[in-house]
């Protein structure tokens, strides 16, 4: 598990494009994403491409998001400090790792139990607190809502209603939503428990299946 200085200096890059190509311009995501060594979210194959801006294979015919669609998600998510956040797909771990480094508490669901266990395992030698559960991410979490943030990392035919009952009054959920394409959504429940929808562009995710494997 090495993160030198060579991977240091590509991840500093990688800011970098994040912030003067793609408008990122959130200082916590952006630390956030400096701190999580991504490379070691990836197989050692893909080692020199890990800091491109693209998504790449984690196995279980899964991918890692690339870089500018976690920061975007993130970005999207307006953390604070202390907040109790809800991710579903946790897939390779690399999103789950980068919440963990925005200081909210988080928990994250994932359907393939391999991907599961191999996030599980990598989270915790990389010392990541993250409650991790394999699971059907259209049911979230009952018995731990309600949720501040809800973040969905694979592509919804529709927005799941479990989880925007399990949001908090005043909570927030980002969701990419379509078939083949999809567009980047930010629901927000008002205090009166009235649900606002705000679209962004298109994105392209794995599809949120139904059901655990
Ligand atoms: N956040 C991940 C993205 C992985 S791709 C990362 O940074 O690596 C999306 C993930 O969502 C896949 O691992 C896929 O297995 C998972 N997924 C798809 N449908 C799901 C569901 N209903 N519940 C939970 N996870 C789901």
């Amino acid at each position: 598990m090495i993160d030198n200085l060579r991977h240091q200096g590509l991840r500093k890059r990688m800011i970098d494009y994040l912030s003067v190509k793609r408008g990122i311009d959130s200082d916590s995501v952006l630390k956030a994403m400096m701190n999580v060594p991504r490379h070691l979210f990836l197989e050692s194959s893909f080692l020199e491409f890990a800091y491109e801006d693209k998504a790449f294979p984690i196995g279980s015919q899964q991918t890692i998001s690339s870089v500018y669609t976690v920061a975007f998600q993130t970005q999207l998510l307006n953390l604070a400090p202390g907040e109790k956040v809800l991710e579903i797909g946790t897939g390779s771990g690399y999103q789950t790792a980068v919440l963990t480094q925005c200081n909210v508490e988080v928990y994250s669901i994932e359907r393939h139990h391999n991907l599961y266990k191999t996030a599980k395992t990598l989270l915790s030698m990389l010392n990541y607190r993250a409650n991790l559960f394999h699971g059907d991410g259209h049911l979230g979490l009952s018995r731990l809502a309600p949720f501040d943030k809800i973040l969905v990392t694979c592509g919804a035919v529709e927005v799941p209603p479990l989880l925007l009952e399990q949001l908090r009054l005043g909570g927030e959920m980002v969701i990419p939503i379509g078939f083949k394409n999809q567009i980047m959504t930010l629901f927000s429940k008002d205090l009166d428990g009235n649900i606002k929808k705000k679209e962004y562009h298109n994105f392209q995710f794995v599809p949120m299946l139904r059901d655990k494997e």
